[in-house]
């Protein structure tokens, strides 16, 4: 089975349940200690949740954000260990690659229910579905993707994602960057334009009558 096969047994939308209008925000390759707490304000500032996808390595390095995710209600998912193409994995690699990043998450916070899992580029394998299903983890995909992390400019960022919105939708934005760009990652500025996007984007989706809430318990 390729990735694309695989796509389908990953989510990419939640059911919209009782016309709630609900949007969903996800942050992926953090734990970032430049660009997370800056995300974390934002977000405490206008009261709403979100999903950090996290990567396992950076979570053992910065335990402590991930225990200020948790204490702040949003939920702390697994980007996997390293963030490689899975499908570029061995089978034993992939279960490693999974494995270790739930128990890293716990290890920094006991507290932290990992539920969802994100394969990095969204390369979904056969590998990984199984691996995350055997684990109690939910597969979790985007519908709203603005390529933040190709730094677009803050009008395309959150242009994007309002052209797209709809109830359901899960927005992938980014609090970091994966370990092979770690060189780019080391400069206070890396995430600017997310920061300044989400800082218009929340009101926005308010004033649309967009409710932005916690992904719901699926099992
Ligand atoms: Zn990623």
């Amino acid at each position: 089975m390729t990735h694309l096969d695989c796509f389908s047994g990953a989510r990419s939308e939640h059911a919209d349940a009782g016309g709630r209008r609900s949007v969903y925000l996800t942050f992926d390759d953090g734990p970032n200690p430049l660009c997370t707490p800056d995300v974390l304000d934002l977000l405490a500032e206008h009261r709403v949740p979100a999903t950090f996808f996290v990567i396992g390595a950076y979570a053992a390095d910065q335990p402590s954000l991930i225990r200020r995710m948790i204490a702040e209600g949003h939920e702390v998912a697994n980007h996997t260990m390293n963030h490689p193409d899975l499908s570029r994995c061995e089978p034993a690699e992939v279960q490693h690659e999974i494995l270790t990043a739930s128990s890293v998450i716990r290890m920094a916070c006991p507290q932290a229910s990992v539920r969802h899992v994100r394969a990095p580029y969204g390369m979904w394998t056969e590998e990984a579905l199984t691996t995350s299903a055997k684990a109690g983890l939910t597969a979790l995909h985007w519908s709203i993707d603005p390529r933040d992390w190709a730094c677009p400019g803050v009008d395309a960022i959150v242009d994007t994602v309002l052209a797209s919105l709809r109830p359901g939708a899960i927005v992938l934005l980014h609090d970091g960057c994966p370990p092979d760009e770690v060189g780019q990652g080391t400069h206070a500025g890396l995430r600017d334009q997310t920061l300044k996007a989400l800082c218009r984007l929340i009101p926005a989706l308010h004033d649309r009558g967009f409710a932005i809430r916690s992904i719901p318990q699926s099992h």
